[in-house]
């Protein structure tokens, strides 16, 4: 892979933690940021767009992508495969551009490896009695669904110290301004700030 100019953040919640919407609320934020569109095996939910939600494709087609090494990763997660383009990536980091991966946390562990500096940030449930309540509230899943959501939500929560910030989405406002702090902290950092306003600086250098 080329040396990569922009940050990647990599999100991470439990289902039913309400990362889809914190998620909309930073891009919305933050139109710096650019959001990763995986390949996923799964069937479109509906109001869901091929090609803006996830690029959707069967499994032949996902087996053959993953021999070609067209993911820099990729995982199971409930069934169907979930993956992101190596190259969609490649391109956007030489870019310099700022990219959000939204995956789980198997891929976040694959991300991590390969690029250390990518920066992560789990969104825990308040409590996981209020991660019940609110997968029950969908009332789209059954009861063995919602026992495996609740189960898995546990042990990902089990390895919350591998991720590098932590927002607890016990109020969506205030979650909504911490995962925007945390996003727009990095980006301020001076490695950024200086490849960004590199022109700038050049100018305003001159002068001193
Ligand atoms: P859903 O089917 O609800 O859209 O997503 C199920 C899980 O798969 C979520 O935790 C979501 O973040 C994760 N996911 C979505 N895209 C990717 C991806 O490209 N890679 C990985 N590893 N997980 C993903």
């Amino acid at each position: 892979m080329t040396q990569p100019t922009g940050t990647i953040f990599v999100v991470v919640a439990p289902s039913g933690a309400g990362k889809t919407s914190l998620v909309a609320a930073l891009l919305d934020a933050e139109p710096g940021v650019e959001l990763s569109v995986s390949y996923t095996t799964r069937a479109p939910r509906s109001g869901e767009v091929a090609g803006k939600n996830y690029h959707f494709i069967d499994r032949p087609k996902f087996e053959e992508m993953i021999g070609l090494g067209d993911f820099v990763e990729y995982a199971e997660v409930y069934g169907n495969y979930y993956g992101t383009s190596a190259r969609w990536l490649e391109e956007r980091l030489a870019k310099g551009r700022d990219i959000l991966l939204e995956i789980d946390w198997q891929g976040a562990a694959q991300v991590r490896r390969i690029f250390p500096e990518a920066v992560s940030i789990f969104i825990m449930p308040p409590s996981i009695e209020e991660l019940e309540r609110r997968l029950r509230g969908r009332a789209t899943d059954s009861e063995d669904v919602i026992r495996r959501r609740l189960a898995e939500a546990r042990s990902e929560i089990d390895k919350v110290a591998q991720y590098d910030y932590i927002v607890v989405n016990d109020n969506f406002e205030r979650a909504r301004a911490d995962l925007i702090s945390v996003v727009r902290a990095q980006r301020l950092k001076g490695d950024a700030q200086r490849a960004r306003h590199a022109e700038k600086l050049a100018r305003m250098g001159t002068c001193a």
